[in-house]
């Protein structure tokens, strides 16, 4: 890194170039601060530009041309219900009044679509498609155009202190400084297979996920500081996605959530399919050869998504992934079970849908409660096999709603910021869809003017 001399010393250096920390730069560089954003890999992106895109937000134009109801009120209540009380509601109340910063920022990228759905945490169609990519590119711009330094290839190694204040941060061999301060945006810890080991080992044989170089650095950086950690022991990985999927283009898909049901591979129906793929991650990496089946059947298949993440079938298809047959039983054969054992779960789950019979696990809806459940009937019939896959950490650094880290004992650590997955205390123990790029948005510009504030 050509740093040396007067050009390593900044007002603020954000560490890792994802969707916070491309956000924290470009809105410290167009403040008129000089800022080098420090990205470890040889480009930038991380898991944000691997992500599907989907943006948990609240009262937008799209929900309104939908019809759609949707109140701040709603969609604070929804997540901390979906964190069954373990979330910080403080920190969910800051990413709601500050969500207009993220609709702002798409606004100028021009990134929305026009796809709106319910999806897991969700009582509402509140997940919205957003063009990932181009908003990536159009922030990276900006930070360019207003000076920003980036330098890729460069992996921040340890945090610098001047007295118990941060002042810099060190990468190989080179030290930068800061005035204003360090923000962290380091991504979650998905590819340390240690910190699994350590933080929630009956997660640690996911297939490991998201972005390559999300090692937990920023987190055991904070932590050699005394910062404290919130939500790490909920970390989980999510259901659906092929086992043979590529480091760049992920797979997922929840066919579940439009009437598919999932089977283990003895062919039994184990969950309830409408459940967060949080929670169906953890369910599938307790069944034998933790993996299971998505099954759906022509009806179901009719309503997937080309192009659109967790509902595109026609992609899984074309990637030679998607296994089909005339009947249930022929589908059973070229999947490896029992043609009797997955007919009679088809049965039987078809009677539940049709208000028949009590069929266990209990279904009520195709998404969080949310959907009239339809019987798998219509040939031909299809099978994904799928396995739980960790593409994301939601636990991590204690910080303040202003993004400051702080230490076990809730006292601040000056001049230390962080922002994106590397932070805990947003989705407690379960996951809303999209509130993870939200959060990232919102507290990367937010990190940035906190250091702006001084
Ligand atoms: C397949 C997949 C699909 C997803 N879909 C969605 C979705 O639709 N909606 C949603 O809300 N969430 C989704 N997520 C989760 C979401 O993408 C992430 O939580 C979010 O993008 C994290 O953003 P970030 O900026 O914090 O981290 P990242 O985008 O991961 O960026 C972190 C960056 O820091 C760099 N870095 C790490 N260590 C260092 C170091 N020591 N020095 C310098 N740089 C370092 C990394 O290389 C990386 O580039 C998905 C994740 C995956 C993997």
């Amino acid at each position: 890194m050509a740093t040396r001399g007067r050009g390593s010393r900044f007002d603020a250096i954000v560490v890792g170039g994802g969707l916070a920390g491309i956000a924290a730069a470009s809105r410290l560089a167009e403040s008129g601060r000089t800022v080098a954003l420090i990205e470890k890999r040889e480009r930038l992106g991380g898991s944000s530009a691997m992500s599907g895109g989907w943006f948990a937000l609240s009262g937008t134009a799209l929900q309104r041309r939908g019809g759609i109801d949707d109140s701040d009120a709603v969609f604070l209540a929804d997540m901390i219900r979906t964190g069954a009380g373990f979330a910080d509601e403080k920190l969910l109340a800051a990413l709601v009044a500050q969500q207009a910063s993220a609709i702002a920022a798409i606004d100028r990228a021009n990134a929305w679509t026009d796809e709106l759905k319910v999806s897991a945490g969700m009582t509402i169609p509140r997940a919205h498609l957003v063009r990932i990519r181009q908003l990536l590119d159009h922030l990276e711009r900006a930070a360019v155009r207003a000076g920003a330094r980036i330098f890729t290839g460069s992996p921040a190694d340890g945090i610098v202190l001047e007295g118990t204040r941060v002042s810099g941060i060190r990468s190989g061999g080179d030290l930068l400084t800061a005035e204003g301060g360090v923000i962290l945006t380091t991504g979650g810890f998905s590819r340390s297979r240690e910190l699994l080991d350590l933080f929630v080992p009956d997660q640690a044989d996911a297939m490991p996920y998201g972005g390559v170089g999300n090692t937990g650095d920023g987190l055991r950086m904070a932590w050699m500081l005394g910062a404290g950690l919130a939500d790490i022991g909920h970390v989980s990985g999510t259901y659906g996605q092929h086992a043979d999927t590529s480091d760049d283009e992920h797979e997922l898909l929840t066919a579940n959530y439009l009437g598919a049901i999932m089977v283990n591979s003895v062919g039994e129906r184990f969950t309830d399919e409408s459940e967060s793929y949080k929670i169906l991650g953890s369910a599938v990496l307790n069944q034998p050869g933790r993996m299971a089946f998505q099954i759906f059947d022509a009806r179901v298949r009719a309503v997937s998504r080309p192009g659109v993440p967790l509902s595109d079938m026609d992609r899984i298809e074309e990637l030679g992934h998607l296994v089909s047959a005339p009947t249930i039983a022929e589908l059973a054969q070229r999947i490896g079970l029992s043609s009797e054992a997955l007919e009679g779960t088809v049965r039987r789950y078809n009677e539940m849908a049709a208000g028949r019979g009590e069929h266990e696990p209990i279904r009520t809806g195709l998404v969080n409660g949310i959907g009239a459940l339809t019987p798998l009937m219509t040939g031909p019939f299809y099978a994904y096999p799928a396995v739980t896959a960790m593409t994301s950490t939601y636990g991590g650094l204690s910080v303040g709603p202003d993004t400051s880290v702080r230490r076990v004992d809730g006292s601040r650590i000056e001049g230390l910021y962080a922002a994106g997955e590397v932070v805990g205390g947003f989705h407690g123990a379960s996951y809303m869809t999209g509130t993870a790029l939200t959060k990232a948005l919102v507290f990367g510009f937010e990190a940035a003017d906190a250091i702006a504030r001084g």
